[in-house]
């Protein structure tokens, strides 16, 4: 096995999608799992299918075209809003996306004509937390213009959450977007197949009974991949927290002071760090640094601190390992939403899918 390795249980991702589908459902609202965060990786956004969710949405047509180029034949949401100089791999690749923008809207529209297809629409509504969005006034007026081109078609309107601004979703935030579909329904007359409330900032809201009737649609990806609702990071019940274990290998392990004196600049990351000093410390740098993780993002599964990082190095105090540690132990870290998705992106860091438990015996069990 090779370190920096990022070792992803798909049994569990297919748990932790189950319990959100069997709660969505349980409320009348279907789910799309997001796979942003990994990239699209085919094996995660199959897990993610066998736990029964509706469809595959993600934030980039790359993803999208790897997942469709592994042979995930399923309907694909787009989720960060077009650009309008790829319009056309958008018609060619997504079945669905979100979308503000008229102008964006109506090259959507020119383009599916041209290439003989039609593209379905959410428009998004911005609730307040300042991120993509038409202001909820102008939803109606924006409505009725998208509706006289061919090629596209409204399916829905959505909002986007505790994203930029933290907004939580309330049951007064929703009921404003049920309400704006009510009346855009009546305003174009037609009927909106998908109200599209949430992302896992909405699970709570849902699990107590607030969600208002109409919302209908959740677009769901850290609750399934990292079992967190995201208002507060609270693990969700009954869903696995560690469906993704990063592992690094111990590179050097030495006696060292916990400090040294002289004079002290700026660190390689413009940082000022301040060691305390304890004595001497058994320490080690495991192969792992700033360019493969978000460092901050990390907790080591075995009772060690990090003391700092580098691009390449996390450097550790394994004293409390004395005696059973050794050179090439592999160690093991839970992560985060974003160390998660900065180990996914970065190349450095190995990618090993597992259904149930992997056996290295070098892996370090404390
Ligand atoms: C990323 C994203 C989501 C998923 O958010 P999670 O918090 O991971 O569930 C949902 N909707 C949109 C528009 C997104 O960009």
């Amino acid at each position: 096995m090779d370190y920096p390795l990022l070792c992803i249980d798909l049994d569990k991702i297919e748990h932790n999608a189950k319990v959100m589908v069997a709660l969505c459902a349980a409320h009348g609202i279907k789910v799309s799992g997001v796979t942003k965060v990994v990239c699209g990786h085919p094996a995660v956004a199959a897990a993610m299918l066998r736990g029964g969710v509706d469809g595959i949405a993600d934030s980039r047509l790359e993803n999208i075209l790897r997942m469709r180029a592994a042979g995930l034949d399923v309907s694909y949401l787009l989720l960060r809003l077009p650009s309008l100089s790829r319009v056309d791999e958008v018609i060619d690749c997504a079945d669905i996306s979100l979308n503000s923008e008229l102008q964006t809207l109506q090259a959507l529209s020119d383009s599916a004509r041209s290439r003989g297809k039609s593209h379905q629409v959410i428009m998004m509504i911005d609730l307040g937390d300042l991120r993509e969005g038409v202001w909820p006034d102008l939803a109606v007026e924006r409505s009725k213009m998208l509706m006289q081109w061919q090629g596209i078609q409204l399916k829905g309107i959505g909002a986007n959450l505790a994203c930029f601004g933290g907004l939580t979703p309330t049951h007064d935030n929703m009921l404003q977007l049920a309400e704006l579909a009510a009346e855009i329904e009546q305003a174009c007359a037609i009927r909106l197949q998908w109200i599209s409330g949430i992302n896992s900032s909405g699970l709570n809201l849902i699990a107590e009974g607030g969600m208002p009737e109409r919302i209908n649609h959740a677009r769901i990806g850290e609750g399934i991949l990292l079992g967190r609702e995201t208002t507060r990071r609270e693990a969700w019940p009954n869903t696995y927290q560690d469906a993704f274990v990063l592992q690094a290998e111990v590179v050097e392990l030495k006696r060292k002071p916990s400090a040294f004196p002289g004079e002290h600049g700026e660190d390689a990351f413009g940082g000022h760090p301040h060691f305390d000093d304890h004595g001497d410390i058994l320490h080690a740098l495991v192969n792992i640094g700033r360019q493969d993780v978000a460092v901050e993002g990390i907790t080591p599964q075995q009772p060690v601190t990090i003391i700092g990082a580098s691009s390449d190095y996390l450097g550790l105090d394994v004293s409390a390992l004395s005696g059973r540690i050794q050179l090439g132990d592999i160690l093991s870290f839970d992560v985060n939403y974003a160390a998660l998705l900065a180990a996914m992106t970065s190349v450095y860091v190995k990618k090993n899918c597992i259904r149930g438990t992997l056996f290295d015996d070098r892996i370090f069990c404390a």
